[in-house]
């Protein structure tokens, strides 16, 4: 056993300290997490905090420049209190699925600032899409057939953006979304062809502009800079070759949020004040174009906790090891398991003793009986017992909806939002 709190991982104090922490227990929206705790029945849960997603919102309208309209990326947390509330703060939404349609409809969303991108849209997803004149964004030519026999039943004229799969990558981003093979969109050689499709029926097919999404849980502002100005030399470039009139020009995100230890936030300074110069670049060459920035995990991982009730306290091998009653079964990602390569921390703390006096080395799993069921390896915490609970925070975003929550019939997790 050691002494002193420093040795919790700076990462989580730091992320502790955004929430308020009265006699040593985190505090979420005036209300302690112990309360919390009692108010969703003592059962594993999620918490996203309004004021997190406000600052959140308040910071990329410092920066950003006024003319980029930002939308939301539902995938990212699609409970729907919380999609209701971010309705209310972006221009827009971007949905990946007919039942994330439904869940834009009902949060109040224009059709006209709602857009469905995915590989794999169904006939059935594409006339749900089209009936509610939302913006498709096609994927390939044959999905754009598809599009123009369902829009011609339907005697509608179908909204579309071409998301279009560049020849470049968004490097060191999480998670690779373009550049060289994929199923994403369409490789840059086929967007003439796919152009001359929607010049051949313009009756029901109407053109809006492209999307170019190249990556996502980027941390690196010169890149995400780089591969911003790529995608609109591209569209230009596109654009001017085939003579179709862009009005609107979904950039992607990809901002990234610092989940492990060294990570540093993003310097979104830097990237607004290239911004500026990205906004003028394409309103002299298009001019009225809407700039969008679609954003996922940036607007609410660090508004959301997981907060899970340590059940018991074991040692093997010299190894502490906690026990909690919820796991990679409501959280995926905190394990490990959801696109890492290699298995990192993270942020954690015991959330009714944030700044314990006492420290240990401890593993957190969760109670599932598989060796992959680990929420810690080797952390540094408050030495806590049953009843305790552990915090894990930057699980706003690709928390409880990516996780394989059926996995071994568990107790199910709560979401609140406060
Ligand atoms: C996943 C995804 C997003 C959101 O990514 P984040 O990393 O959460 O910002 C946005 N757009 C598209 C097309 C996506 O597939």
């Amino acid at each position: 056993m050691k002494t002193l709190s420093q040795e919790v991982s700076t990462l989580s104090m730091q992320l502790a300290e955004t929430f308020s922490i009265v006699d040593n227990c985190l505090e979420i929206g005036g209300i302690s997490l112990e309360r919390l705790a009692e108010q969703v029945g003592q059962k594993p849960f999620f918490v996203y905090s309004r004021r997190h997603i406000d600052e959140r919102v308040n910071l990329l309208r410092e920066h950003i420049p006024p003319q980029v309209s930002i939308h939301y990326a539902v995938k990212a947390n699609p409970f729907v209190p919380l999609v209701h509330y971010m309705a209310s703060k972006v221009e827009g939404v971007d949905i990946a699925s007919a039942s994330e349609l439904l869940i834009a409809l009902n949060a109040g969303v224009d059709p006209q600032d709602i857009s469905f991108a995915g590989p794999g849209k169904n006939d059935a997803d594409l006339k749900q899409a089209i009936a509610a004149r939302i913006l498709i964004n096609v994927e390939s030519e044959n999905e754009l057939h598809r599009i123009h026999a369902i829009a011609q039943t339907l005697n509608e004229r179908a909204r579309i953006a071409l998301r279009v799969n560049p020849d470049y990558r968004l490097n060191s981003s999480g998670m690779r979304m373009g550049g060289g093979p994929l199923q994403f969109g369409m490789d840059v050689q086929y967007v003439k062809a796919v152009l001359g499709v929607v010049r051949d029926y313009p009756e029901y097919l109407q053109f809006e502009g492209f999307q170019i999404f190249p990556g996502s849980q980027n941390l690196n502002a010169d890149h995400i800079i780089e591969a911003q100005h790529k995608a609109l030399d591209l569209v230009i470039t596109l654009a001017r070759e085939s003579g179709v009139m862009v009005q609107r020009f979904n950039l992607g995100g990809g901002f990234g949020v610092p989940y492990f230890e060294g990570d540093q936030e993003l310097d979104l300074p830097k990237i607004g004040l290239s911004m500026q110069q990205l906004v003028d670049k394409a309103e002299a060459a298009m001019p009225g174009v809407e700039i969008i920035l679609e954003l996922g995990r940036y607007l609410v991982a660090p508004a959301g906790i997981y907060v899970t009730k340590v059940v018991e306290r074991k040692v093997s091998h010299d190894v502490v090891y906690l026990v909690t009653e919820g796991g990679m079964n409501h959280h995926l990602a905190a394990s490990g398991h959801l696109g890492q390569l290699i298995r990192r921390n993270y942020p954690i703390v015991i959330g009714n003793r944030v700044a314990g006096e006492t420290v240990e080395k401890v593993n957190v799993v969760g109670p599932l009986c598989t060796p992959l069921d680990v929420l810690l390896n080797q952390g540094t915490l408050t030495v806590a017992h049953p009843g305790d609970l552990v915090a894990i925070f930057q699980s706003g975003a690709y928390g409880l909806s990516a996780s394989p929550v059926g996995f071994l019939s568990q107790t199910q997790a709560v979401e609140i939002l406060i």
